[in-house]
This record gives structure tokens, sequence and C-alpha cells, in this order.
């Protein structure tokens, strides 16, 4: 008979050997682990020094997604993952723009570079168009939102 190594106390990934059963599987000692999550597993010596089996399976179970937290993503910073999910169940990202919004984003919008900013990348303020010219026509002030519109001031340059 070989000697059987002793396990006890040793951790296999989130798995802890807590002691050895008399069960076999193809000649190895079957032993019953802990997992972190307080789970107990039954797995054969081999399969923990293996490393084939790290966890009772709550491992395999949770939800694989990249963490992004701490990740710039153009004028997008992410702070944390968020409660929320989207329509279609995905994960949503806290992130915070360096104008000052916070936003939600899904992970695959901030990866594949669709999202840069809260928006104010796309849509620059209009605040900003003082001095632009469009044609013969100069930007002169900014004279707020009015019925949903931004009014701006123009000055038209005649040529003589
Ligand atoms: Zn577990
Ligand atoms: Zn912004």
């Amino acid at each position: 008979m070989s000697k059987k190594s002793d396990l006890t106390g040793m951790r296999f990934g989130r798995l802890t050997a807590i002691k050895s059963t008399n069960e076999r599987k193809n000649g190895y000692t079957v032993w019953i682990c802990r997992c972190d999550c307080g789970n107990t597993v039954h797995a054969a010596s081999r399969f923990l020094k293996n490393g084939w089996m790290t966890s009772c399976g709550c491992e395999e179970k949770k939800p694989r997604y990249e963490d992004l937290t701490g990740r710039r993503f153009g004028k997008l910073q992410v702070l944390s993952i968020a409660q929320e999910r989207d329509a279609h169940g995905r994960i949503l990202w806290n992130c915070v723009c360096d104008c000052g919004n916070t936003i939600l984003v899904p992970a695959g919008q901030l990866v594949n570079g669709y999202r840069r900013s809260c928006g104010c990348l796309s849509r620059p303020p209009l605040k900003d168009w003082v001095g632009r010219q469009f044609g013969e026509l100069t930007v002169t002030a900014y004279d707020g939102k009015r019925e949903k519109k931004t009014l701006l001031e123009m000055q038209v340059q005649l040529r003589e």
C-alpha cells in the first residue's frame, strides 16, 4: 500500500483540505475540503495537487468580468463596479468624466473605445462656440437656452 500523503490543512486555491475519507477515486484518496465560500466538497487528492480543482464550483458560477477599477478610457476614469445592470443584464461601471459628471457604462463600451466621455466629448459645450466662424457669420455671444434651443448671437461680416 502506497504511503498516503497528508494534505490536512493544506490550501488548494479556495479549498482547504479538512480530512481524508475512506473513499477512493481512481486509487486516490478523497478529501473533505472546505471552500472559502463556506461549502464543503469531496475532492480526490490528485485533483487538488494538480490544481484541477480550486473551489467548490462557486468560482465558475461567478460572472466573469475584467476588473476595470481605476482604469482610464479617454476622459472617463472607472471608479467601481455598479450594482445596476443594463437591460441585457450586463455589468455596468461607475465612471467619472473629467468634466465632473458620473455615468454608468457597460464594460464593452469602455474596452472597445465606444465610450470616451460622459457625452461632453462628442458635444462640445455651445458656450465655447463664441468666436467661431461659419462662413460670413461669427458667433459673438452665447445667449442661453430657450425652448430646448441654444441661442447664439451672431455677427455678419459684410464685404464691401
Ligand atoms: Zn465555494
Ligand atoms: Zn464629461
